[in-house]
């Protein structure tokens, strides 16, 4: 019996729910949640199985979700709405006795910061009652740190550098427009860049730094430091890591798209006063900007997203590069969504196979990299992100 309750309808969730359903043998009984229930039965229909359940669910709201938990008594709740919900739903899970999973960390919505203080503090709580959290288990978040976590088991004795590389090369034909949640992708990349240098975290302009990189099968990308959720844990996990950083590509035109933006307070999170309502201008923005939902139909090219390593093995340095490319063509033949949504819902729906399955169950509040990351790798292979390896070749960075 698995019966696997998933929130949010969205271009992640839709990728989750088609993947859960093609592996009926662990997932027996599926529902699917979310702020408008029209879309989670669309969805329901373009899989074509009629036996999954879908359901309408505020999930800022505690009690909305208790009762929801405690009618469909899911064993694990794969959370794919947005970041704001993360406590929310933990809150629920704990109150309904509920096993928890999800694929980006907690932001509040009125301050465009995140970080894993506020999900680590319910680490007792879910120990206490014997529930398993399952944090981060997108793609990067997510494989990055199975990656990491992969080399750091098999390939080295200690790891000192680690450049996670994430390369979308697709083209969706669009002047302007974002893979996932245009409010998420906007807040995050506006931030200040940051990375982990020799025990400290070093603060640099917003995509200040920037340097060519080479992607298999793509060629040179223009590629960006950003702060990236997983470089938090991921240093904390792996103490011996000497420096952390993440980059991902930009075209020329999405960032003169993004400057002009900026400039003009449509990226603002604050409430302004419109005709005598109140809007927030990046709201505002994602509703006449195109949803990434329905990007894929021209979406062509792949994303190539990877960790480089650098550290020593038997006293010798050594490098590693581990990376999957995924084509948006496939994924959306497959989902009917582009690659960037199914990078993400695929390791979280392995995620939840994980649990299931009884490989990965630790009561507690745990990070991906914390788990055994042989059984997941395996079903990269063989769910659709399969891996490529590269040995002691230079890693650019
Ligand atoms: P979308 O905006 O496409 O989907 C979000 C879904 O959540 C929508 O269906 C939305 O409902 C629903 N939702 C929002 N608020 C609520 C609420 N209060 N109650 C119930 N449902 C709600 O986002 P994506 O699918 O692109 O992204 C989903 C998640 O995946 C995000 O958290 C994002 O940060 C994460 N992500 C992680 C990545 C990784 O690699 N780790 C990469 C990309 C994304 P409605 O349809 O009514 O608006």
């Amino acid at each position: 019996m698995g019966r696997v309750l998933i929130i949010g309808a969205g271009g992640v969730g839709t990728v989750v729910a088609h993947k859960v359903a093609q592996n009926a043998d662990t997932f027996t009984d599926i529902m699917l949640a979310s702020r408008t229930k029209s879309k989670c039965d669309a969805i329901v229909k373009a899989i074509g199985n009629p036996a999954i359940k879908t359901a309408q669910v505020d999930a800022d709201n505690v009690d909305e979700l208790v009762a929801l938990f405690n009618d469909f008594k899911p064993e694990l709740v794969i959370n794919v709405a947005l970041p704001y919900q993360d406590l929310t739903i933990m809150e629920a899970c704990l109150k309904a006795g509920v096993n928890y999973l999800d694929t980006a960390n907690y932001e509040p919505k009125d301050e465009a910061h995140f970080e894993y203080s506020w999900q680590w503090a319910y680490h007792e709580r879910f120990k206490e009652a014997g529930l398993t959290a399952i944090l981060g288990c997108g793609f990067d978040p997510g494989v990055s740190g199975i990656y990491t976590a992969y080399a750091t088991k098999h390939y080295f004795d200690e790891i000192h550098y680690l450049d996670i590389v994430d390369c979308n090369a697709g083209d969706h034909h669009k002047a302007f427009a974002t893979n996932f949640n245009p409010e998420i992708n906007i807040r995050e990349i506006t931030q200040k860049g940051r990375y982990f240098e020799n025990g400290e975290w070093v603060e640099t302009g917003s995509l200040e730094l920037h340097q060519p990189i080479t992607y298999p099968n793509v060629g040179p990308k223009e590629s960006y430091l950003l702060y990236h959720e997983e470089l938090e844990s991921l240093v904390k996990h792996f103490p011996t890591i000497k420096r952390a950083r993440f980059w991902m590509t930009f075209g020329q035109e999405y960032l003169t798209h993004l400057r002009v933006i900026q400039n003009i307070g449509m990226a603002r999170i604050d409430e302004i006063e419109y005709n005598g309502q109140k809007i927030v201008p990046i709201q505002f923005l994602k509703a006449v900007l195109p949803n990434p939902q329905d990007l894929g139909e021209n979406y062509t090219g792949e994303t190539s997203i990877g960790c480089r390593i650098r550290g020593i093995k038997e006293g010798k340095e050594r490098t590693y590069y581990v990376y999957n490319n995924c084509s948006h063509e496939a994924a959306y033949k497959e989902t009917g969504m582009q690659g960037v949504s199914y990078t993400t819902g695929v390791p979280a729906m392995i995620g939840a196979l994980m649990f299931f399955k009884g490989l990965w169950k630790n009561p507690g509040v745990n990070n991906v990299e914390e788990f055994n990351p042989d059984p997941f790798m395996e079903q990269l292979n063989k769910q659709g992100l399969p891996w490529h390896e590269v040995f002691d070749k230079d890693l650019e960075l």
